[in-house]
């Protein structure tokens, strides 16, 4: 067996509980996954299952690997009147980072036509890279009226249309914000990168079709083979980024008083019923909405783009996911039903077909979950199984994950020649740091194939469909 895991299924392993592990750790993922997934990985779960409060088991999604203190691909909730905590590190520090998609109702071919001179208008139109600023200054007040707001609020100030919240989680807007809660260093960060990719592994991608799984679930979704689609991945920017860090710090004193006993600082947390807890749950929720708003920013600056080459293109949104939150949810644990916490971290929720949440044009198939690849190979649509709901809170995997550090990748690639060899492939990439692109390497990932077949197999989510890259703008 590899590592300390016993397997409990095909795509299913566990790390019993031991020591001060309240509930097992449980890892979905193939033989091959596991073998080669980093030790770090159930390290970590154990941690995080020692944490009080925390409700079934700690998980992780087939693309796991290192996190700071919970693992990326890690889920897990708590229940509040078990003394249950929240976690900035459980969220992770870009909060609410997602992933939306748009379709275009273009073919490859007519995409092909003019893929440099959309990548190039793209490259200019969306902000991209470290400290990238925006067209947008916020004011006091509209900074609060944004974290109250989300994209509802963006959709208000413009920016794409009524008909895109209701394919947003939360309808657009994450209820029971409190921008009280959020720094002033914090919206002082974020007054001019509303409408900004960000760096790193961050990126709007122009993409194909590529092969169609589900025909009925493809169907429901309006994806066709060989469609042209846009996706969107980026977070909250350095908003989400300063609160997880104010957070983290008030966190690790609090949980000293709380007498709770952390095996790792970087799990600093505090009970759900606790100021603080609440004063966290409020400026997270912010930051959640900071990060739809941005999301909702940029599909509108794509639209403008798009329309200026292609008029005839429409760019409705096909759904838009969060893979970094703690969200109240009820979910059914053992006989009853119970409120929980839910932290996703580097996890998609993956709702299951007739989850009251959806929209109705998409409960009987279940929630879209979209996952990246890399620049490289493929990013897929995928969507919430019935199961799901019964096995790690409704959740599924957010990526390929990473396969190496970026340390690694940069030893190993030159950004220069990872562009040259995509455009030999027909992939353009647009980046203002080659550094970025040599650390977002295709090969620097798992094997988003191998990650998704596993995620369907385990009955996480369902395969729909196979995106392949074209245009990539990258942070
Ligand atoms: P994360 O949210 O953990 O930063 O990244 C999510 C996933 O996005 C990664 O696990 C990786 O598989 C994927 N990804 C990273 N860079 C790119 C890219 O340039 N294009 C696509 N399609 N996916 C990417
Ligand atoms: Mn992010
Ligand atoms: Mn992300």
């Amino acid at each position: 067996e590899p590592g300390r895991f016993r397997q409990r299924g095909p795509f299913e392993w566990e790390l019993p509980a031991s020591g001060r592990m309240r509930v097992p750790g449980v890892v979905f993922g193939s033989r091959a996954l596991i073998e080669a997934m980093d030790d770090k990985v159930g390290e970590q779960l154990a941690n995080v299952a020692s944490l009080p409060g925390i409700v079934d088991a700690a998980y992780a999604m087939p693309d796991a690997h290192w996190g700071y203190g919970f693992p990326i691909g890690g889920v897990a909730a708590f229940d509040a009147d078990e003394g249950g905590v929240v976690s900035a590190g459980g969220v992770g520090f870009d909060i609410s980072c997602g992933v939306r998609l748009l379709h275009t109702g273009l073919t490859a071919a007519e995409l092909e036509a003019d893929k440099q001179r959309l990548a190039d208008l793209l490259y200019a139109r969306i902000p991209a890279g470290v400290g990238s600023t925006g067209a947008l200054r916020l004011s006091a007040a509209g900074m609060d009226a944004m974290l109250r707001g989300g994209a509802r609020w963006a959709v208000a100030e413009g920016y794409g249309s009524v008909a895109d919240l209701a394919h947003i989680e939360e309808g657009g807007c994450m209820a029971g914000a409190d921008p009280a809660a959020v720094s002033d260093m914090a919206k002082r960060r974020q007054r001019d990168e509303m409408g900004t990719l960000g760096s790193g592994n961050h990126y709007l991608e122009v993409q194909v079709v590529d092969e169609v799984f589900d025909a009925a679930l493809a169907e429901t979704y309006g994806l066709a083979a060989g469609e042209v689609v846009v996706s969107i991945h980026c977070g909250s920017r350095g908003l989400g980024h300063q609160i997880g860090t104010d957070y983290l710090r008030e966190m690790v004193i609090a949980a000293q008083e709380a007498g709770i006993d952390l095996p790792d600082r970087e799990l600093a947390c505090a009970p759900l019923k606790s100021a603080l807890g609440q004063r966290y749950l409020g400026a997270m929720r912010a930051g959640i909405n900071c990060a739809l708003a941005n999301r909702q920013i940029l599909t509108h600056l794509a639209r403008e783009a798009f329309a200026e080459l292609f008029p005839q293109a429409r760019l409705p949104l096909l759904y838009d996911v969060s893979h970094n939150t703690c969200k109240e949810e009820t979910h059914r644990v053992g006989d009853g039903r119970r409120r929980l916490f839910v932290h996703r971290k580097g996890a998609t929720r993956a709702f299951g077909p007739g989850h009251a949440e959806l929209p109705p044009e998409y409960r009987q198939a279940g929630q879209p979950v979209l996952i990246g690849g890399s620049m490289g190979t493929s990013s897929w649509v995928l969507a919430g199984a019935a199961g799901t709901g019964e096995r790690a809170f409704g959740s599924a995997c957010h990526g390929a994950g990473r396969a190496m550090s970026r340390h690694e990748a940069l030893r190993r690639w030159h950004g220069r020649n990872v562009v040259d060899e995509l455009a030999a492939r027909g992939i353009l990439i647009r980046s203002p740091s080659f550094r970025g692109v040599a650390e977002e390497a295709p090969l620097a990932y798992k094997d988003v194939g191998a990650v998704v077949d596993a995620a369907a197999h385990a009955g996480l989510a369902e395969k729909v469909a196979r995106l392949v890259p074209r245009v990539c703008i990258k942070g």
